[in-house]
């Protein structure tokens, strides 16, 4: 048996009825770009965010990308990130002009290590993109001491990140702007490309929504040039139907988490490590094995998972 590494069939499934309806209504209304659905999904969002504003764009990279440009970060500016992402991150910080600088991550935890930031940090340095990578939140108090002694932005790649939580606050809600993808494999996925930035900050989030939307402040009123990255009606309308389950499938994800820890306990695999006082999310529950057993414990797996399709139905659903 095949154990498909994202269920998206199953969970679409489950949810068939709403999901149909939602996308029959933006049909109905013709409500393809920007519209009522947009702007639902946008205050839904916000609010799961806990924070003022929300911007839907076209994809994750573009949310990072336009954050960037809407806190006036380009040409001639240096951008933090951890060293181990996804390529989107550091593709972001060069399509907004800046250079890329590279700290190395916590050798447990595979986030940013914030013992290591303040000596990449240069007078070309204008902002610090942590990346909340598999799920797990980073360190964000001691990043946010050094970025506001070196006056620096934030922007949070929560790409992975969606509804986790750091000593009480909602990840994405803590920097300057929060950057999310909506990939369908994401943990809040749509069905195609969309994004979103979060952001208590009016004139950032105004900024962001114009320079996303060809710079433009009404119909006919251009403030500067901008991109085309929407995220369209009929994303926002399934995002919003996804949305009302997500604290459910959240919270299955980390049962399978903690199950899989327990499991895994007497092995000498090494389990994702969660600092303390967060609320993980599991985009991914990722082990490390040394590099010459990794095929031996591949091998492993296959085996248990083609045991259990003649014993037993799987019980994971994401
Ligand atoms: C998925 C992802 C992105 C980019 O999102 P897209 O929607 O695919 O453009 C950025 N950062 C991280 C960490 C991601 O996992």
């Amino acid at each position: 048996m095949n154990i498909p590494f994202v269920d998206l069939k199953s969970q679409y499934a489950s949810i068939k009825n709403e999901i149909d309806t939602a996308i029959s209504e933006v049909i109905s209304n013709t409500a393809f770009v920007g519209g009522p659905f947009l702007k639902a999904f946008e205050e839904e969002f916000a609010a799961f965010c806990r924070t003022k504003y929300c911007v839907g764009v076209g994809n994750g990279t573009d949310s990072l990308f336009i954050s960037l440009k809407a806190l006036g970060i380009g040409e001639g500016d240096e951008v933090i990130t951890a060293a181990n992402s996804f390529v989107a991150t550091s593709e972001a910080i060069t399509m907004a002009g800046a250079r890329v600088k590279f700290v190395d991550i916590h050798p447990e935890t595979y986030n940013i290590d914030p013992a290591r930031i303040e000596e990449k940090i240069t007078p070309k340095t204008k902002a610090i993109i942590p990346v909340h990578l598999y799920g797990q939140p980073a360190d964000m108090d001691p990043i946010l001491e050094i970025a506001a002694k070196h006056d620096l932005r934030i922007v949070e790649d929560a790409a992975q990140a969606h509804g986790a939580d750091y000593k009480g606050r909602r990840i994405g809600s803590i920097g300057d702007a929060g950057s999310f993808s909506f990939y369908p494999g994401k943990n809040l996925g749509a069905y195609g490309d969309g994004g979103a930035i979060v952001t208590d900050n009016q004139e950032l989030a105004e900024k962001a929504h114009m320079f996303a939307n060809h710079g433009r402040a009404d119909k006919f009123g251009h403030k500067f040039e901008g991109v085309n990255s929407r995220l369209d009606g009929l994303q926002a309308a399934v995002l919003s139907a996804k949305l009302r389950h997500l604290d459910e499938w959240t919270e299955s994800r980390r049962r399978n988490a903690y199950l899989y820890n327990e499991y895994l306990a007497d092995t000498d695999l090494v389990t994702p490590r969660e600092i303390d006082d967060v609320r993980a999310v599991y985009h991914l529950y990722v082990v490390r094995v040394p590099k010459d057993r990794r095929s031996d414990l591949q091998d492993f797996l296959r085996s248990k998972a083609s045991q259990r399709a003649s014993t037993t139905p799987s019980p994971c659903r994401t």
